[in-house]
């Protein structure tokens, strides 16, 4: 199946009709509708309520506590009803009752603010008994429901649902109205063929789809609607699989048989670049290049990860593997997400190369002026050509322009940052494309799983020698002084420092505010010494200068944003200071942080917090406090704050799970793998994949699979 495409089945149209047929939905809600919740019933199917209540798990008003839900039996002693012409916003209708049997001296008010006075005048009689449900508050020492949710008679008791959902709201809607639509689109739901397995079917005791959905929208008991649920690990199942068998099909896409790479393992070449190299491979690294090695001359493209934390020495394996693979005369890029990274990556590379007579090119993204479009044109044209053989750069390297004459290898370095989207695209830039991805964020296997699908992967976990663990410092903003001060005197003992201005989450522009205030103050502070500035809306030509003169040492202390996130790489810098860290992901941190430690003196971390932190943000300031070990870090931030942060937004679409929670489900993971390649073997499952594929086609994946 390498080169299926999803086509949605006819027998599931009906769950992609549009919801602008539903009752009440006219086309002002429509609208709402769309943006919020999306324009098929199947998005309304996916709605998922955010907590039930029982609404009788209380029934006494003699226990009942302040806050909770009530739904009792009450009698109607007096109605306080304001004349209806005087009828404003602040308006209070009071109905007094009192309980019955036991709490017959127990009264409960309902609250009614400017409700339309009739209305309560026909559904309040003095005398009659009715059954109220709603949220119970002790005001004053009485008891009261301001607006019942339910309000009738104990023969119709039943018109109040047992276990209720509550759904997330937004302007214009209330829960009632969704909860009709929800109601409504239920009885849509088709019949579908199964498509688990009867044998997982019958160990996991699973219902079926359909009874998973609507169990989740109309629980029978509290316990239908936990995550443990056995309508709720159905779903996740199903999304599993779905997510599994997309995996699985980009897998076979971009993997294929090919001919053995007419390379030698040890050629001479390498030999060349090892002598140059000013240090020995770790032992660790070694390793790691022969099983990259042995991928490169197997008959089955690799599709490898190199996993190794920051400051491991990923770069040198890239640049041995691009080597290797250019030795038949074929093509290599390295893929980066940053232009400052770009630029490192190639001048690293090109020093080494040079003393071996190989040409390496850096292709950025057209811009503003500073870059020279004609030498540009050249170089695509260099590319295109067969000339240029190891190519080192951003985006650019995937776009419709460029195009290679043999390409062979891709490295893809810092992958958190990318989606699977590009990595299919620069596949498709050749035939039979080698891959390795390169990431310092070790990934739970969990998610490695769901968000890769099954790469093989290597790892780094030793660092090069002599390397001191970096110190973490965490500081309250208001220490700033004394941070300054201790920066001055590092300043006086040739300390290059890093200073990371405050991630504001509201737009690009304020912290571009951010990053030049604290660029100007710290240009008056420290009034003796160089100071630089980077951040992503600069000019290429001032970026450049800024990294150089602090690189030379010409200035002593870069003020950036987040751009020098990721590989940058200056072994003289020992000092990182992070303004307002706990806006930062755990990862995020840890990634800046690597920024220094590397080399063989002693390293520190500043991360400063502005006052009164969450418990929830202390904690993580403690983990990065407290461990150096960036695998201990992802896994506590896929706990904290779930896989989207840990993956980084751009892979987040792989993981976006509707039903899918990784701490309660990863169990799933491993039978979800099994059933999906079972279905993708057996070309007549097709129906059952398509339909999978298309009721779960949000995922990234998925869409990639759709042609879109
Ligand atoms: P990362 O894994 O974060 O990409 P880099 O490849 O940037 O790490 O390497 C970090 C630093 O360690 C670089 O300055 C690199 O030259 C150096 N380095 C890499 N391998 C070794 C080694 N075996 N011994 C000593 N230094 C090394
Ligand atoms: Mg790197």
């Amino acid at each position: 199946m390498s080169n299926f495409l999803i086509k949605r089945p006819q027998t599931i149209f009906n769950l992609f009709s549009s919801i602008s047929k539903l009752n009440g939905v006219g086309e002002k809600r429509l609208t709402v509708l769309k943006k919020k919740i999306g324009p098929y019933i199947i998005n309304i199917l996916f709605y998922l309520p955010i907590k039930a209540i029982d609404r009788f798990q209380n029934t006494s008003l003699r226990t009942i506590e302040h806050g909770s839900i009530i739904t009792c039996e009450v009698e109607v002693v007096e109605i306080i009803i304001p004349p209806f012409n005087f009828r404003k916003k602040n308006n209070i209708s009071r109905i007094i009752t009192f309980g019955l049997d036991q709490e017959k001296n127990i009264r409960l008010d309902l609250i009614y603010f400017g409700q339309n006075t009739k209305y309560l005048r026909n559904i309040y009689k003095v005398g009659n008994k009715i059954i109220v449900s709603g949220k119970f508050e002790n005001f004053s020492g009485v008891g009261q429901i301001v607006h019942p949710d339910y309000v009738t008679t104990n023969n119709q008791r039943n018109l109040i649902p047992k276990i209720e959902t509550i759904y997330p709201l937004f302007i214009g809607f209330n829960q009632k109205f969704i909860s009709k639509l929800v109601s409504e689109c239920l009885k849509q739901i088709p019949y579908f063929e199964e498509w688990l397995s009867q044998d997982t079917i019958n160990k996991l005791n699973l219902p079926n789809w359909k009874e998973c959905i609507v169990k989740t929208h109309n629980p029978n008991k509290m316990s239908d609607t936990e995550l443990i649920s056995n309508y709720r690990r159905r779903l996740a199942l199903d999304e599993l699989i779905a997510n599994q068998i997309s995996m699985l099909l980009i897998k076979s896409k971009i993997s294929k048989e090919k001919t053995i790479k007419n390379i030698e393992k040890h050629d001479n070449i390498l030999e060349k670049l090892y002598n140059l190299l000013p240090f020995k491979l770790t032992k660790n690294q070694n390793e790691v290049v022969n099983e990259i090695l042995s991928d490169l001359h197997s008959n089955n493209t690799m599709i490898r990860m190199l996993q190794g934390d920051v400051g491991s020495g990923k770069t040198i394996v890239a640049l041995i593997t691009m080597l290797s693979s250019i030795s038949d005369g074929s093509q290599s890029v390295l893929l980066v997400p940053t232009e400052i990274l770009a630029i490192q990556h190639f001048n690293t590379i090109n020093e080494f190369l040079k003393p071996l007579n190989i040409n390496v090119c850096l292709l950025l993204g057209e811009s503003k002026g500073s870059y020279n479009k004609k030498e540009r044109l050249a170089i695509i044209e260099d590319i295109a050509n067969g000339s240029i053989k190891i190519i080192v750069g951003t985006h650019a390297l995937i776009s419709e322009k460029v195009n290679y004459k043999n390409l062979s290898l891709a490295v893809i370095d810092e992958q958190h940052r990318f989606g699977v989207n590009q990595r299919v695209k620069i596949t498709e830039k050749g035939s039979n494309v080698n891959i390795l991805v390169m990431t310092a964020t070790p990934i739970p296997r969990s998610l490695a799983l769901t968000a890769y699908g099954d790469m093989n992967i290597s790892t780094i976990t030793e660092k090069p020698k002599g390397r001191k663990p970096i110190k973490t410092y965490v500081l309250p903003q208001s220490k700033i002084e004394d941070v300054l001060k201790s920066i001055k005197r590092a300043i006086e003992n040739e300390a290059l420092i890093y200073w990371v201005c405050p991630l504001i989450e509201e737009s690009e522009s304020t912290d571009l505010i951010a990053v030049n205030e604290r660029f100007d103050y710290l240009k008056n502070y420290f009034k003796d010494c160089n100071i630089s500035l980077v951040h992503g809306k600069q000019d290429k030509i001032d970026r450049e200068n800024s990294m150089n003169d602090f690189k030379n040492g010409k200035s002593k202390i870069l003020v950036a944003t987040t751009v020098i996130e990721v590989g940058v790489d200056i072994p003289n810098a020992t000092i990182m200071v992070i303004e307002c860290a706990e806006r930062f992901g755990l990862a995020q941190v840890h990634q800046l942080r690597g920024r220094v430690g590397r080399n063989d003196k002693e390293s520190s971390c500043i991360l400063l917090y502005k006052t009164e932190l969450t418990p929830i943000a202390h904690s993580r300031l403690k983990i990065l406090k407290d461990t150096n070990d960036g695998f201990v870090i992802s896994e506590q931030d896929l706990i904290l704050r779930g896989p989207g942060e840990v993956l980084g937004s751009k892979q987040s679409g792989n993981v976006d799970f509707k039903f899918v929670d990784l701490h309660v489900h990863s169990d799933l993971i491993e039978l979800a793998r099994k059933e999906a390649s079972n279905l993708i073997k057996n070309d007549k499952e097709r129906l059952k994949i398509n339909t999978l594929l298309s009721i779960f086609e949000n995922n990234e994946a998925i869409k990639l699979l759709k042609g879109g």
